[in-house]
């Protein structure tokens, strides 16, 4: 019980958990202990574990961060967290995040803002945000993510803790509530690289369940966790700096952190080289193009028939749907629906969504020229440390720019890590991003390892 009293103790000020499942942790980890006791065990038998509220979860309240799913009981388990129900892990709970994984701040949760850990007057980041500040302040040692667009990696950065977004297609969507399909990604947050290379390792695999879950051997992703061979480990390692990443827009405290950060890596041994991502400046109208348009597509499930959220009130088919929605979308989502259906009208198809698509493959062939000359990139994770709560809330433009780094990655499907590297101004943790070609989860988790 010693998370779940740390639990019990700081989440009423972090409000990192939007669910606490504390007799279902209590049953599980009761069984754990007989696995264990008869020699059955595997890595993450026993281990506790938050999920982020986006998954469903036989039996236990998955809100998505939403008014509109605020009384939805899953009838069934993600594929994420069956595996992980295998595996013998404890869930302790659901963790709180932006509505529908909308947001990089978590100020868009119907449940409230989640604060950061090591500074409780500002943002986690998003929209992963509870699983980040539950990790950070020790409230569970390993939670689930997705990252859409960078809300495994933003807020890992954030609150000085290490995240993975792998390969797009190594983790089933399958009862992980969809945002953007082409884009989301489940996710893995630790404490350390090892530690997610664990977690990674046991929400990963083939599921016949999602379309795009790609038929693969299943990898340990900890097999280059190890101990340093020599005072060089990393020699041979082509570390790519991109030029568009380093030019400006990042703050000067990220900047030195991030700078010190390669010292090191070129100090165990890496070698650094400029490359360059061209079109990674449009990776922001690209993104706000096509994820509000898979996402009006996908949240037009959400009606207040079978299941979420219905108005009390209403005189025929059209207007029960309409006040559903009305009442049962916050702000930001409401936005990205507009925005989705207008890029995906007729007449702005072409326009939009098609000049977006466009940008979308330039995007992913500028890495594939750039991974030529390099094994992984880096750079930082976000322009800046974590912003006051309340700061950016009246303009969704500057949060959507807060995204620069994490959402070309996504756009090119690429696996992407941040790891701590030091603090920036007032003792905020700054995120070292390192971003690999196709399945080089296990190389950035090495990688990593090494650097901590
Ligand atoms: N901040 C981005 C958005 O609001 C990314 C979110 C995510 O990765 N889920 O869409």
């Amino acid at each position: 019980t010693l998370f779940l009293d740390r639990i019990a103790a700081h989440n009423p000020t972090l409000n990192a958990f939007i669910t606490v499942d504390r007799d279902g942790a209590i049953e599980a980890a009761r069984a754990a202990d007989a696995r264990i006791a008869a020699g059955q065990a595997g890595p993450l038998t026993g281990i506790p574990l938050a999920h982020k509220d986006v998954f469903c979860t036989e039996g236990v309240l998955t809100t998505c961060g939403s008014k509109m799913l605020s009384n939805f009981v899953s009838p069934y388990d993600a594929h994420v967290v069956s595996l992980l129900k295998a595996a013998g892990a404890v869930n302790l709970g659901k963790t709180n995040m932006d509505e529908f994984a909308m947001g990089s701040s978590n100020e868009n949760s119907h449940y409230g803002p989640v604060k950061n850990p090591w500074d409780t007057t500002r943002i986690p980041g998003g929209s992963s945000g509870g699983s980040a500040a539950a990790v950070a302040a020790r409230l569970a040692p390993i939670a689930t993510g997705t990252d859409t667009g960078g809300s495994v990696r933003q807020p890992a950065g954030h609150t000085g803790i290490t995240g993975i977004k792998p390969t797009y297609g190594v983790v089933s969507r399958y009862g992980m509530i969809a945002y953007a399909s082409s884009l989301d990604q489940g996710g893995a947050f630790g404490a350390s690289a090892a530690d997610c290379a664990q977690l990674l390792t046991a929400m990963a695999g083939f599921d016949e369940r999602d379309s795009t879950s790609l038929e693969r051997p299943a990898e340990d992703y900890a097999r280059e966790i190890a101990a340093p061979a020599s005072d060089k480990p990393l020699a041979g390692l082509r570390i790519g700096l991109p030029r568009e990443f380093f030019a400006e827009g990042m703050a000067e405290d990220v900047r030195a952190a991030v700078e010190a950060a390669l010292e090191q890596y070129r100090r165990l041994g890496a070698s650094t080289v400029e490359v360059s991502l061209p079109n990674a400046k449009l990776a922001i109208p690209a993104y706000y193009v096509i994820a509000p348009a898979e996402a009006s597509s996908n949240l037009s499930r959400f009606d207040g028939v079978r299941y979420g959220h219905r108005a009390a009130e209403y005189r025929d088919l059209a207007e029960m749907y309409a006040k559903s929605r009305a009442e049962g979308f916050g702000a930001e989502v409401k936005r990205r629906i507009l925005v989705g259906t207008y890029v995906l009208s007729h007449g702005y198809y072409d326009a939009y969504y098609l000049q977006a698509q466009k940008l979308r493959r330039l995007i992913a062939q500028d890495f594939q020229a750039a991974f030529r000359q390099c094994d992984v990139i880096a750079g930082p994770t976000s322009p800046t440390t974590a912003w006051a709560i309340g700061e950016k809330t009246d303009d969704p433009v500057q949060m959507y720019l807060s995204d620069i780094y994490t959402i070309a990655v996504n756009l090119a499907g690429l696996p992407g890590l941040s790891h701590p590297c030091g603090f920036g101004a007032g003792k905020l943790p700054v995120g070292l991003q390192l971003i690999g070609d196709y399945f080089g989860e296990a190389r950035l988790l090495g990688t990593a390892h090494q650097y901590q």
